[in-house]
């Protein structure tokens, strides 16, 4: 049995995150993904909470084929313990898929066997695109899946990520 670890940020969960947990899906018998920099949100390149963006990655998965958790888990302060911290908020899991230089670097460190997961349309499926295109009020929409779509309405999070990142323009002036 094969459990794998993937992480990210989610702000938001794209076609691309989407891309790539199928493929981890087709290789191994289960997988956790981590909500990372949980104890973020309401911030321009943070927008969403942890618990919206649990939701984002469960709705999105209904039909994935393997067993999986998604568990938010906060930043530490030290890079050096952050393995660790990780380890102590999720099942015991075999191999890492990163593409994050950072993550994968700390988890080689730790002993952990990593694969680098490749790349899906980056210039189209990136959250910072996404967030510039809710800014902008131009089309996003089709660059998530549906569940996505609907959490992000349910918490009129276009409307939040224009406050904040309004907000956060002025605290720059
Ligand atoms: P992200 O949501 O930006 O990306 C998640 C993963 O998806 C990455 O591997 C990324 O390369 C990949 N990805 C993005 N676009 C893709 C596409 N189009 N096709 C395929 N893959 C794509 O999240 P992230 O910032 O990489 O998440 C890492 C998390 O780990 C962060 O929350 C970070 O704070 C956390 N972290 C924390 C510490 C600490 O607390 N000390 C240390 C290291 C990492």
């Amino acid at each position: 049995m094969t459990r794998a670890f993937y992480i990210g940020r989610f702000q938001p969960y794209h076609f691309g995150h989407h891309a790539v947990i199928m493929r981890i899906a087709e290789e191994v018998d289960e997988l956790v993904i981590g909500i990372g920099s949980a104890q973020k949100s309401h911030e321009d390149t943070d927008p969403f909470t942890a618990g919206e963006r649990v939701l984002m990655v469960y709705n999105a998965l209904e039909h994935l084929p393997i067993r999986h958790y998604v568990l938010p888990i906060e930043d530490v302060r030290y890079n050096s313990i952050w393995v660790h911290h990780v380890a102590s908020r999720t099942p015991r899991f075999d191999v890492v898929y990163s593409n994050n230089p950072l993550v994968i670097q700390l988890f080689r460190e730790a002993g952990f066997s990593v694969k680098e997961s490749p790349l899906y349309v980056r210039e189209r499926y990136s959250g910072t695109e996404i967030r510039r295109r809710m800014i902008e009020g131009k089309k996003w929409e089709h660059l998530v899946p549906k569940p996505v779509v609907d959490v992000i309405k349910d918490c009129d999070g276009v409307e939040r990520l224009r406050n904040v990142s309004a907000n956060e323009s002025n605290f720059s002036l």
